[in-house]
């Protein structure tokens, strides 16, 4: 079992995952808890560093390096915090163990906040056709990809095809990535000594809209932006299977290019299906109004790994970074509670806004009911990601030890 000795009589806060929702409970609950020099809080991850996720849309456009957006944990911990790098396989929920490579380790109180992975909802082929963008490494296989078909595309047979990059799922991500190769890849081909516009991206949505969900306006200016910039919408086209040929839609037509890109949704880790836990849609687990698991008041569960219904919608809220990131504040809040023998707060998501960079100089949001579109939304966009990597900083400080 996990531990250190004189364990004995704190309560065990075990976090699992270092994801935008788990670390934000790791830092928020020592920060609140910087007086208390006997806090047992552990952090589990399978890395040793934390990923800036809403980022991979760039490094997956080759603009920004796989390393920059990989943020090492020990920068950002404070000395209470007990890190262990370790894969977590399973649950022991009697025992209250998590089940770990490193061996149990046992929970008075449990954070589980192991985010999700992309769904490829039954279709045929998609698992093994397409490449993820959920991680640094799957970002960097994105362009490993790309330059590779570009350099392959040198072949004037198969050229157009191989310089086509498609991707699969038109939500934010699908926008994202598709902006950021549109702008990029006329200079990466002119390198390759190929024509500028010979490159191609295809975004594929099997809905009627892309960003499904956003306001009209905000659908209208980002489709506007992508066209301007080459990439080729096509709605309602449904994918019935992914083969070596391409995407077959379900219309009978093939959509073909040289590299493929699932961005279509995601779904809660494998590993929950045996969990023994109250899982809904797509596998996320259910949670009451203080977010811990329905008849489990020992476990929380904060991110995308939460099923968090909305009460003004009853939609569950959907699996973004700003959603991870208030539930973990919240969380952070009721474990101060809980310790302190205060009684807990609801949770209430408050919309900021929805913001998304469409290319490497434009993008469009939602704030307020106020929609834009140009530069300004991509400064905003990034804007946010530099604040959040200083909050992420900033929050060091409280580092009882170090001070
Ligand atoms: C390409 C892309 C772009 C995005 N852009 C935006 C955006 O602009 N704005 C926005 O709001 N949202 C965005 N999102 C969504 C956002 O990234 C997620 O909602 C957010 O990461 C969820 O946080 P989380 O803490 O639940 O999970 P994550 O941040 O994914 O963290 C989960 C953690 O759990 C660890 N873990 C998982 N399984 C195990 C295991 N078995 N053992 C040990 N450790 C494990 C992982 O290593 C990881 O550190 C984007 C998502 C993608 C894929």
């Amino acid at each position: 079992m996990v531990g250190t000795p004189g364990d004995q009589g704190r309560r065990q806060i075990v976090v699992a995952g270092a994801g935008y929702a788990g670390l934000h409970v790791a830092l928020r609950l020592t920060a609140r808890q910087r007086n208390n020099p006997v806090l047992n809080l552990t952090l589990v991850d399978q890395h040793d560093y934390h990923q800036a996720i809403t980022e991979l849309p760039r490094v997956a456009g080759g603009t920004r390096a796989a390393d920059a957006v990989r943020i090492p944990l020990q920068k950002m911990l404070a000395k209470q915090v007990r890190f262990v790098q370790t894969t977590i396989n399973g649950f022991d929920l009697a025992g209250r163990r998590l089940l770990t490579g490193a061996g149990p380790i046992g929970w008075e109180r449990l954070v589980l906040a192991l985010g999700s992975r992309p769904n490829d909802f039954a279709i045929p082929g998609l698992e093994q056709r397409t490449l993820p963008l959920y991680s640094a490494s799957d970002a960097e296989r994105v362009w490993a990809a790309v330059s590779k078909a570009l350099t392959a595309a040198a072949d004037p047979r198969a050229q157009r095809r191989l310089a086509t990059v498609v991707i699969g799922g038109g939500g934010a991500t699908g926008v994202e990535l598709a902006g950021e190769l549109a702008e990029v890849l006329p200079e990466v081909a002119r390198r390759h000594g190929l024509a500028p516009d010979l490159p191609a991206v295809q975004l594929v949505e099997a809905g009627p809209t892309i960003l499904a969900g956003s306001s009209p306006q905000l659908i209208d200016k980002a489709t506007k932006i992508l066209s301007d910039l080459g990439v080729q919408v096509r709605t309602n086209a449904k994918i019935a299977a992914a083969t070596a040929d391409g995407f077959q839609l379900t219309d009978g037509q093939l959509v073909t290019g040289g590299v493929f890109v699932w961005a279509g949704g995601v779904k809660a880790p494998e590993l929950m299906a045996s969990s023994g836990l109250p899982t809904g849609h797509n596998g996320r687990v259910k949670v009451d109004r203080y977010l811990r698991v329905l008849d489990h008041p020992e476990i929380y569960v904060a991110g995308d790994l939460a099923s968090v219904v909305e009460p003004r919608t009853g939609h569950a809220l959907p699996p973004l970074a700003q959603v991870a990131l208030e539930e973990g504040e919240t969380m952070a809040r009721n474990l101060d509670a809980e310790l302190n023998d205060r009684p807990l707060e609801a949770f209430a998501f408050h919309d900021k806004g929805f913001v998304v960079s469409v290319g490497t100089r434009r993008g469009v949001a939602d704030i307020a009911g106020i929609t834009t579109a140009g530069r300004l939304a991509h400064v905003l966009k990034d804007a946010i990601e530099w604040e959040y990597r200083q909050s992420v900083k900033h929050l060091r400080g409280w580092d009882p030890v170090a001070h």
